[in-house]
């Protein structure tokens, strides 16, 4: 696949891609992040049925199926409502500058009597229901598999977006900017994986951020209900790692002066910037 003129087109008869229109959506923007969410719906079919429906208030650019099959509803250059109330860093409302890809997906399944049930009311067969903590929580439940085919259609569109959009710098999930509200794309999709290959990050290029404001408490978990480890000072320089519920984990990249070892710990993310 590649893009043209900010709509993705196939190469060659493998990759299915149709092109739909929806209202639901906002002016240009420049995209610097790609967010990945799941539907949470039936099927692809009725997930871009409802971003085609003036009421819903929500859309995304892309919607992949189960099958691979890609659904473009935006031009690239355009805005998207996926992404609601959310921050990341410093960022804050993601729909002003990120794609968003909605993969085909029930999500959370809750099991009744040997049934796998979504929340709309359908079931599911168990071979499709994994067990896996979500990374907010901390009690595994069953969330809805997805297919090697969308995993690999979603890579590979996220591939050409990154090479047709420089400006693209990061890919999160709709839980890392949204996490209070959101658990989407959820433990079953490939993050880190993602992150790793398409941001090409390796022990030598660290993403590194800084601290905003004198006193920041670095703690010993992601919550203020956790332990102060230390202070820290403005423009300090911390190594992200991962983020849960609106806080990084991070290391401390600049070696503290009093001695102390313990250069792991949590900030809120309002609290740090690139
Ligand atoms: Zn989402």
């Amino acid at each position: 696949m590649k893009i043209n003129n900010h709509k993705v087109v196939s190469e060659n008869a493998s990759e299915k891609i149709t092109q739909e229109k929806t209202g639901n959506k906002g002016g240009t923007m420049t995209p610097g992040f790609i967010i990945i969410h799941f539907t949470a719906g039936r099927s692809a079919e009725s997930s871009v049925e409802w971003f085609k429906n003036p009421g819903a208030g929500a859309s995304a650019h892309l919607v992949i199926g189960r099958d691979g099959k890609i659904t473009q509803l935006i031009d690239f250059n355009m805005k998207a409502w996926h992404a609601g109330v959310s921050r990341w860093a410093e960022h804050v409302g993601f729909n002003n500058f990120s794609i968003g890809i909605e993969l085909d997906n029930p999500g959370r399944l809750k099991k009744e009597g040997g049934k796998y049930i979504a929340w709309f009311g359908k079931e599911y067969p168990e071979e499709n229901a994994v067990e896996a903590i979500h990374k907010h929580e901390d009690t595994p439940s069953y969330w809805h598999s997805y297919t090697e085919k969308q995993i690999q259609t979603c890579l590979e569109a996220c591939k050409v977006l990154m090479q047709k959009y420089p400006t693209i710098k990061e890919i999160l999930g709709h839980d890392d900017i949204s996490p209070m509200r959101k658990n989407d794309p959820g433990p079953l999709f490939p993050m880190e994986n993602f992150r790793a290959r398409l941001l090409g990050r390796h022990d030598d290029t660290a993403d590194i951020f800084k601290i905003t404001t004198n006193g920041t408490n670095l703690r010993r978990g992601a919550g203020t209900d956790h332990s102060v480890i230390r202070q820290l000072s403005k423009d300090t320089e911390v190594e992200f790692i991962k983020s849960e519920k609106g806080w990084f984990y991070v290391f401390i990249a600049e070696k503290p002066n009093d001695g102390e070892d313990v250069l792991y710990g949590w900030v809120h993310n309002s609290l740090v910037r690139k």
